[in-house]
């Protein structure tokens, strides 16, 4: 069905044009209409599914013109989001006369001020600065009649659910509530019985699988080479942007300052850095300026980088729904990827608790040329094969298709 028959507004429809939409995606089909016809609705859509435009265009029409008071108001658990939706919302209103106003945290109160202050219909936000100016009197949620809970998960992760709780508060009760979570955990679930009235679920695809046009493999190596395996991958990857996911502040400084040496135009992105930082770094990254972002989890969760074509964690993630949330910057509406997977023999259980999360295998690879060095996991025996294979012959295939350089065993 085209976007013509979902019943959006003449205005949206030009904007969806402009953004060069052709079709909707599942989820745009699913939700529009019930968005459109006032229902609550719980969206389990992975990222970049496209479900920023699934419940803008809805309420972008519903909204219609310009009023000096905020109806509609959307919660986001990071800035990076917060400034990201808003400038997908902007887009999508541009050719009504509907005003938007950003408000997060880290920055100055100035222009948001101004902005609240000159009177919004659209308030994108995240839950401390925004509790912030309501306990100043500087924005008024009474008139709010459509609210938004994006990434509600990320919310409970990062401890946010009384913040939102405090907000939800403050709005009137009659509203239109839409809750948007990769997964629902028991707590999202009470607070979905607290905010919402008869919520219709749209679910796309299994709750848990990741984007369906990634392609995922994990690279067995030993900790100590980590760092060589990932300059060798991305020497010998054909790739045109990457990120690398680490586990810490620490260690994304450490592998940027890496890459740097070798030569890699890399951003970092990181909560240490200062929100100019980390704005220099997404746009940077964006218009082609850094091939290589370096990004801890912050980053993972909901952000539009366009074009991303591959997602490397050089950290496996500790928890399995940051895996999906990872490798969801790579095949974006429909756009395919690769997710390679850096995997140390300590990794082992988090990456079998990943393959039970998403309920497959994900399939182990060596890279061509590399110089390996004797790890236990190149133990991981095909069935039937036995045991205390002599793995030392260089160039000896030993299972699944393994090959290595001089063993260095450890005694
Ligand atoms: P989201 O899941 O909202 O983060 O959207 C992911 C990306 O898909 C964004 O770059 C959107 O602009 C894009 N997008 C959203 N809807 C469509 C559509 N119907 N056709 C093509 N791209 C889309």
């Amino acid at each position: 069905m085209p976007f013509q028959k979902l019943g959006l507004s003449a205005p949206v429809l030009e904007a969806v044009k402009a953004m060069g939409y052709v079709d909707p995606t599942p989820i745009q089909l699913r939700a529009i209409p019930l968005i459109l016809a006032g229902r609550d609705v719980i969206g389990s859509a992975q990222t970049g599914t496209g479900k920023t435009a699934a419940f803008a265009l809805p309420l972008i029409t519903r909204l219609a013109h310009h009023e000096p008071r905020t109806r509609f108001l959307v919660l986001e658990p990071t800035r990076e989001l917060a400034a990201q939706v808003e400038v997908a919302i902007r887009d999508l209103a541009r050719f009504t006369d509907l005003r938007t106003a950003v408000v997060f945290g880290g920055v100055g109160y100035g222009k948001q001020m101004d902005a609240l202050k000159r009177g919004t219909d659209i308030i994108v936000a995240t839950p401390g600065r925004l509790l912030d100016h309501l306990e100043r009197n500087t924005c008024h949620l009474d008139q709010v009649r459509h609210l938004v809970l994006d990434e509600a998960d990320r919310m409970l992760d990062m401890g946010f659910l009384p913040d939102v709780r405090r907000i939800l508060e403050r709005c009137p009760r009659e509203r239109q509530t839409l809750l948007f979570s990769a997964t629902i955990p028991p707590e999202i679930e009470t607070l979905i019985q607290w905010a919402m009235r008869q919520p219709q679920a749209v679910e796309i695809g299994a709750r848990r699988t990741p984007a369906e046009t990634v392609k995922h493999v994990i690279y067995p190596v030993a900790d100590v080479q980590k760092a060589d395996l990932l300059l060798a991958l991305l020497n010998g990857v054909n790739y045109d942007s990457v990120i690398v996911f680490c586990r810490t502040k620490h260690g994304a400084d450490r592998i940027a300052g890496l890459l740097k040496r070798n030569n890699h135009a890399v951003a970092v992105l990181h909560s240490n850095r200062t929100q100019r930082e980390r704005e220099q770094a997404l746009l940077g990254f964006r218009e082609g300026r850094y091939e290589v972002l370096v990004a801890t989890d912050i980053a993972s969760r909901g952000l539009d980088i366009a074009d991303v074509s591959h997602v490397v964690n050089y950290d496996v993630p500790q928890h399995p729904e940051d895996y999906i949330h990872r490798i969801g910057r790579t095949g974006r509406a429909e756009a395919s990827g690769d997710a390679l997977t850096l995997m140390a023999a300590e990794d082992s259980g988090h990456v079998a608790a990943i393959e039970r999360f998403i309920s497959q295998k994900i399939k182990r690879v060596k890279l061509e040329n590399f110089e390996y060095r004797y790890t236990a996991l190149f133990e991981e025996e095909k069935p039937g094969q036995p045991k205390g294979f002599d793995r030392r012959v260089r160039g000896v295939r030993i299972h699944g298709g393994y090959y290595f350089g001089p063993a260095r065993r450890k005694r």
